[in-house]
């Protein structure tokens, strides 16, 4: 390895770790600007700013089953084989303010003694009343949808004070503070935001990426090949990454090694929030992606111990951040996910950075020579209890079909010459099914 710092072009090319290398990109990056967007919108995304609740939820105290508004007193000693009888004063159905008394003009109903109010779920417990009793324990117990004014109803059970009530404030006190700053918003809590009368939320919105293949031999996946020709994959799979992550992409096509190829792409991808490009920046004679950057932005070009991959840059065209991915299938995947993704998130307001990862132990061994940290396209699987990682057959890094055939990438520590087959090993996952599975076959 120490070979290839006989072939760096130029001097400001440099040998840096994996770590070195994240932590030089996101030096760079902080959460977006937040904006108000609409509730479901903002599924995923991280909140900007601490919600409070200006009232309660639910907003008054209600009935939490179908059945008799009480007051528990009554009930005392109530069973199946002592059941006691209550003069029935009205109706409570949701959606009213108060429930409708049976006699015209009975004013304002409060349950008194002896008297309760038929009640449906979600309606205003009315005065006086401090339990319900569910219709199962009345005499109501097996006739549905019982229609038609009753003057009485049968009590067959004591219900204590409280019983089958929602307080007012029982889900969120007023003033309380409900979702922190920071929160990634998941159904529940944008469900919280419409309870409290939020149709808007303040949050990080998802960062543009503009996704710029380069190489005068690659072409458009829809176009017959000539010869010496190859399809344009990166931007399709780096297209389908930064969706996963949370980013909006947007292809911008593909430039030649030109440079006024390469300068008119990149003015269609100026008002991204972060560029990736992949290809053009290894050693060979017409990787001029390098030049170009070094020419025009201001980028630092780095020889990354990382396999696969190794050649990438990171800098600005004018303030927009460029990550320059390498050109093989695999190699720009796993530089996405080691330099890209962790970018995209903090653009995000994430905090948590780091992919799942879990340790396993290596069913074959692995080689590697060159003191670069090896992400080993794997398999990761539970048996008996304990998680074993297989690599994929093909380790190419251009062969996408080995990446397709492993879900995670078990990871060898650049100091490490081999890993002996048994050896545990870390194994990264950033695919959610996978996790799913695995912990499902855990238990
Ligand atoms: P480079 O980094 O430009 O030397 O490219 C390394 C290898 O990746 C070459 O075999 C390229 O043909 C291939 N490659 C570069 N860009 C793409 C792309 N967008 N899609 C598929 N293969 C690519
Ligand atoms: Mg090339």
């Amino acid at each position: 390895m120490a070979s290839t710092a006989t072939h760096s072009s130029g001097p400001r090319q440099q040998f840096i770790s994996v770590d070195e290398a994240r932590q030089r990109i996101l030096d760079h990056f902080v959460a977006l600007p937040p904006r108000r967007l609409p509730l479901l919108e903002a599924l995923g995304l991280v909140l900007a700013e601490s919600v409070w609740a200006h009232e309660p939820v639910p907003p008054f105290t209600n009935s939490a089953m179908d059945g008799y508004a009480v007051r528990a007193a009554d009930t005392v000693g109530a069973s199946p084989d002592r059941p006691l009888t209550l003069r029935v004063i009205g109706e409570a159905p949701a959606g009213g303010a108060r429930p409708r008394p049976h006699s015209p003009n009975a004013g304002n109903l409060a349950v008194q003694p002896g008297t309760a109010v038929r009640i449906m779920t979600g309606a205003v417990l009315p005065p006086g009343a401090d339990a319900v009793v569910r219709f199962e324990e009345t005499d109501e117990a097996d006739t549905e949808n019982l229609r038609g004014r009753r003057e009485t109803v049968t009590i067959r059970r004591a219900v204590l004070p409280g019983e089958n009530v929602r307080p007012a404030g029982e889900d969120i006190p007023s003033g309380s503070l409900v979702l922190q700053a920071g929160t990634v918003l998941g159904p529940a809590h944008l469900g919280i935001l419409a309870a409290l009368g939020h149709t808007w939320v303040l949050v990080h919105p998802r960062p543009h990426v503009a996704i710029l293949a380069t190489g005068d031999e690659i072409v458009p996946p829809d176009r017959p090949l000539e010869p010496g020709q190859i399809r344009n994959t990166n931007s399709i799979v780096l297209a389908a990454l930064v969706s996963q992550t949370g980013g909006i992409p947007h292809l911008i096509g593909i430039a030649s090694d030109q440079d006024s190829d390469l300068e008119r792409h990149f003015h269609l991808a100026r008002d991204a929030d972060l560029i990736l490009t992949s290809g053009g920046v290894s050693q060979g004679d017409y990787d001029r992606v390098k030049e170009f950057l070094r020419r025009r932005g201001r980028f630092e070009i780095w020889q990354v111990r990382i396999k696969p991959g190794k050649p990438m840059a990171f800098g600005f065209i004018d303030e927009t951040p460029v990550i320059a991915l390498p050109g093989n299938p695999v190699a720009s995947v796993v530089a996405f996910l080691q330099f890209a993704r962790p970018a995209l998130l903090r653009l995000l307001g994430r905090s948590e950075l780091e992919p799942l990862r879990v340790r396993a132990t290596l069913t074959q061994r692995v080689d590697n020579r060159g003191q670069r940290r090896h992400f080993v396209r794997a398999q990761v699987e539970a048996q008996n209890g304990r998680l074993f990682v297989t690599p994929v057959p093909n380790q190419g890094s251009g062969v996408l079909t080995g990446l397709a055939r492993g879900n995670s990438l078990a990871v060898i520590p650049e100091e490490w010459s081999e890993a002996p087959a048994g050896s545990e090993v870390e194994v990264e996952l950033y695919d959610m099914a996978t996790a799913a599975a695995l912990l499902a076959a855990l238990h």
